[in-house]
């Protein structure tokens, strides 16, 4: 029973540990499998590291990259932190969650917006419309497909 809590800090994702930075992104339950089906999905490593320290590595990893298949990593990132975010208020003010199928597609929503404006098509490789679910007939995008 929680009536003598004045204030649930509960990870409103989970509804079962603390919560904080760390865990809301990164430990929590829910957040695991965002991370773990977006990641399979973008066909994608990130070593598990502490927040903090992915946020170095990645840095590091795509320092200099330019190529779209290689913004994809930090751009999944911020999505996927973003929308974890808004998940996390959504709950706390609306009382409306989502599933994380929901949250997923919100994220590859993003992506795929992202690789469609992106300007030099010639640096976009050949598999990258396949995973994210865009056409591209030429230089030009003709659809999303989920
Ligand atoms: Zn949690």
């Amino acid at each position: 029973m929680d009536y003598l809590h004045l204030e649930d800090t509960r990870c409103k994702l989970c509804n079962h540990e603390e919560e904080s930075h760390e865990h809301l992104f990164f430990q929590c339950r829910f957040s695991s499998q965002v991370w773990r089906r977006i990641t399979g999905h973008a066909k994608i490593f990130w070593p598990p590291l502490a927040w903090g320290s992915l946020i170095d590595w990645i840095a590091n990893k795509y320092h200099n990259n330019k190529l779209v298949h290689q913004m994809i990593g930090p751009l999944l990132l911020a999505a996927a932190v973003y929308h974890l975010w808004q998940e996390r208020n959504r709950r706390v003010f609306h009382n409306n969650p989502r599933t994380i199928h929901l949250l997923c597609e919100d994220i590859y929503q993003q992506i795929r917006i992202r690789v469609s404006n992106h300007q030099r098509r010639h640096e976009i490789p050949e598999q990258t419309p396949a995973i994210w679910g865009v056409r591209l007939r030429g230089r030009r995008v003709v659809a999303f497909v989920s």
